[in-house]
């Protein structure tokens, strides 16, 4: 890493104009959608931060489902535009339960809009969208899904659950870089944005960008472009569609279950069942008697990317995370080293043969069940 030659990242040329275009709709693809897709010259939180600016004005009522410091943000942008917001915070580190949408939803009958991450890896935990998605449709409510980890680690369909607004980045599990980031407009959404509160010559104007580069026949954007940022996310989107998105998610979803079963071969104790489990890390709580502090400190063997779970009340919990290249059985086997070891240190006897066998089995039978 350190001898590499970053010079070649100098004298960069302009990234070609009319490939910005094929660049938003291979990743309208990635996300199932003909919705408009615009392309944010900036890292995935000043994409969220544009939405819910753009969108807020006094009037607006809005849903805001809270399950990480995302939601937590995603409510505070909506509410400093004079958006009348109901936040709905799920139990810490946990999912958010249809049952409660749907409560919240009966009990404020005039929801213009509703916000939600899709799945976390600040805990692990995936948010049960769809059904979340159809109550949303029911009501003649705009649907706001916080994509940006989900993305190539679960199936994203925009279009077939009606998603109004979707926002995604390169940098988790599509393994790209982190200098930009994509958000899809539906037209219902477009039409939502148009009010005389809509921040103009804005960074987070979306209707700048609309009138910039959509109106315009998607040609050069607006501004100076970071060359780098694009020719990066398209060797990332090259990388990806030539494993195929399908295959990017199955191998995600491998090593969410080959991660689960060693653990639980260690005698671990996972922090949520399988069916609202994110493919993308996985929690584990520590023994009561396991110091987290010395744990972390034991856990770097090579390969092997385990660390404290984010957010409140997470104080016993770890994560090994699985998302992007690490979506691998090579990374998978050195974060259960890696675990077994750490508990080890602190006298809990284990049996890692036993966790690295179930692992590869894991792996195993996905191939022979092909
Ligand atoms: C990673 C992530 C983002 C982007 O934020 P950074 O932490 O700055 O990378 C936004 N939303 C969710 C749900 C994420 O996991």
């Amino acid at each position: 890493m350190s001898n590499r030659d970053w010079s070649h990242l100098l004298d960069i040329p302009p990234f070609p104009a009319e490939n910005y275009a094929v660049l938003a709709d291979r990743l309208g693809a990635l996300m199932a959608t003909k919705n408009d897709v615009l392309l944010i010259q900036a890292e995935a939180v000043l994409a969220l931060e544009a939405v819910a600016t753009s969108l807020a004005h006094p009037g607006l009522k809005a849903l805001n489902i809270v399950t990480s410091p995302y939601g937590t943000w995603f409510g505070h942008w909506l509410a400093a535009g004079s958006a009348d917001v109901v936040n709905l915070t799920a139990p810490p580190a946990l999912p958010i339960t249809v049952e409660a949408v749907k409560a919240e939803l009966d009990r404020h009958t005039d929801i213009d809009i509703l916000s939600l991450v899709h799945a976390e890896s600040a805990s692990g935990i995936l948010n049960p969208l769809e059904e979340i998605a159809a109550l949303a449709r029911e009501r003649g409510i705009l649907t706001i899904v916080d994509a940006v980890a989900s993305v190539g680690g679960h199936a994203l369909d925009v279009d077939r659950l009606g998603i109004d607004i979707a926002v995604i980045g390169p940098q988790k599990a599509l393994a790209g870089t982190a200098g930009l980031s994509a958000i899809s407009v539906s037209s219902a959404a477009w039409t939502l944005l148009q009010h005389d509160k809509a921040p103009r010559i804005s960074m987070l104007s979306l209707l700048d960008q609309k009138e910039q580069w959509l109106d315009l026949g998607r040609h050069a954007l607006p501004g100076t472009p970071a060359p780098l940022e694009f020719f990066a996310l398209q060797a990332a989107l090259d990388r990806l569609e030539a494993e195929g998105i399908v295959e990017v998610q199955k191998r995600h979803e491998l090593a969410q279950h080959a991660t689960r079963a060693g653990l639980l071969a260690l005698g671990a104790q996972l922090w949520v069942p399988d069916p609202v489990a994110s493919a993308l890390i996985t929690a584990a709580v520590l023994p009561e008697d396991i110091d987290r502090r010395t744990f972390l400190s034991r856990r770097n063997i090579a390969g092997a990317d385990i660390t404290a779970g984010v957010g409140p009340d997470t104080e016993r919990l770890v994560r090994l995370n699985h998302t992007g290249r690490r979506a691998s059985e090579e990374a998978v086997l050195a974060n259960l080293t890696a675990f077994s070891q750490a508990l080890e240190v602190q006298g809990h006897q284990n049996d890692l043969q036993a966790a690295l066998k179930s692992a590869a089995d894991t792996y195993r039978r996905s191939v022979n069940n092909l």
